[in-house]
């Protein structure tokens, strides 16, 4: 999810502060199928994602005026690791806002992949999904270097990955695909029906079927990840170079009168100067609160981020089978490069000129727990 950065002027120096109440996810139960396998609960809730469960290490101040060189708006993956970054590699002092607390959008309900099966060598983002599927490698190393478990620390587990197709010519399009990725320098290998079987005995894709597999694909849980680097960030918090206002939204920014330059942000309980920058990492929100801030100003400002309809579901302590890999259907690759095939085995139509698109991911999580991602397209003629 990308950020955004205004830049600031100055004001005084003043930071203590902070709150981190928790966050709480409803239960919910269903049944559901996955790949023609009926998958139940036996009888157990089915949860969304755990709660974030770090307790507070800063007690939290009434409403007040703070000074910091960086203010970054949103405690999700992005805010949390551009704060980081600042932390360790400068002597700028970083205050992070956040409506909610971390792992409250989207960071809390992902599925933590680190997946370059569905990516396409070549295309737009491709240098920087290799440069970001390096850089948290190169951090699980560093967590293992420190003498931790990057296992136990972040949940990383390198699973590999499986993207399936269930036709022919879905088959024939992983092979192309298996060809450009290894062409593009990762290990992929094409894996026909019975190949498959042996990798992943319990998924049945017919004959005709297949999967790319890369070995080398990782995942990690979003929820131990946040907790780990937000925890190294507030050992920053005691030479007062650090400070989480959560539970406050913005709602405005401050503006200088002479210049317009922008010098700060408003929340709802706290007014928050800036002395370099105001970094927006409020995920799929970014677009519509940059628009918001910048309202009653003649300055345009497009940020093109959407949101997309997707559900996580998490069967807990699941044992009705084991899943060795993370698992992709080919129609999510579809979903990404908006070139669905309407009458793939994915879609669906929902009413005249309409068609539904609906794919799923499937991999366990460092808990057990099967979890379950599903995504939809509306296509509309
Ligand atoms: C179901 C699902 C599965 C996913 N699976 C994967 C995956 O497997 N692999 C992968 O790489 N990506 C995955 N993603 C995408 C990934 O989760 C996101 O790209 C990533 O978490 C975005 O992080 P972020 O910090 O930009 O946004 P967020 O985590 O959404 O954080 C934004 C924060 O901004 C705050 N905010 C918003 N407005 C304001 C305001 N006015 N004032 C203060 N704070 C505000 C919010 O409260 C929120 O905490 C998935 C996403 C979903 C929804």
């Amino acid at each position: 999810m990308a950020s955004v950065t205004l830049r600031i002027q100055s004001p005084p120096l003043n930071n203590d502060v902070v709150s981190l109440p928790r966050n709480h996810f409803p239960i919910v139960t269903f049944k559901t199928t996955f790949f023609g396998s009926s998958l139940t609960a036996n009888g157990k809730p089915l949860s969304l994602p755990k709660t974030f469960r770090t307790q507070p290490v800063i007690t939290s101040s009434s409403s007040s005026t703070h000074t910091f060189d960086v203010v970054i708006i949103g405690a999700g993956i992005i805010g949390l690791t551009i704060a980081r970054q600042f932390l360790i590699g400068s002597d700028l002092s970083v205050a992070v806002v956040d409506k909610d607390v971390p792992c409250s959008g989207a960071t809390g309900a992902g599925q933590g992949y680190l997946w370059m099966v569905h990516k396409e060598p070549e295309s737009d983002t491709w240098d920087l999904t290799m440069r970001s599927y390096q850089l948290w490698q190169m951090f699980a190393e560093k967590v293992r270097a420190q003498g931790l478990d990057p296992l136990q620390e972040l949940g990383w587990k390198r699973t590999g990955s499986l993207l399936v197709g269930r036709t022919a010519k879905e088959a024939a399009t992983l092979k192309k695909k298996v060809k450009r990725l290894s062409e593009a320098g990762l290990r992929a290998e094409y894996l026909t029906s019975d190949a498959l079987r042996l990798k992943e005995p319990e998924l049945e894709v017919g004959k005709d079927g297949g999967a790319a597999f890369l070995p080398d694909d990782c995942q990690l849980d979003a929820q131990r990840a946040v907790a780990f680097i937000q925890k190294a960030n507030r050992h920053f918090s005691t030479k007062g170079r650090y400070a989480e206002f959560f539970h406050d939204p913005v709602t405005g920014l401050l503006r200088s009168d002479s210049s317009s330059e922008v010098e700060g942000v408003r929340t709802f309980k706290n007014t928050l100067y800036s002395k370099k920058a105001v970094i927006v990492a409020a995920g799929c929100w970014s677009g519509s609160l940059v628009h918001d801030l910048f309202r009653e100003s003649d300055i345009l400002l497009n940020v093109p981020v959407k949101p997309r309809k997707g559900h996580l579901v998490v069967l807990e302590n699941f044992s009705s089978f084991r899943l060795d890999h993370g698992l992709m259907e080919m129609g999510y690759v579809d979903h990404l490069h908006d070139a669905l095939d309407r009458k793939s085995s994915h879609s669906v139509k929902v009413e005249e000129g309409q068609t539904l698109s609906v794919s799923m991911t499937a991999t366990m999580d460092t808990m057990g727990n099967l979890v379950l991602g599903k995504f939809f397209v509306l296509l509309v003629p």
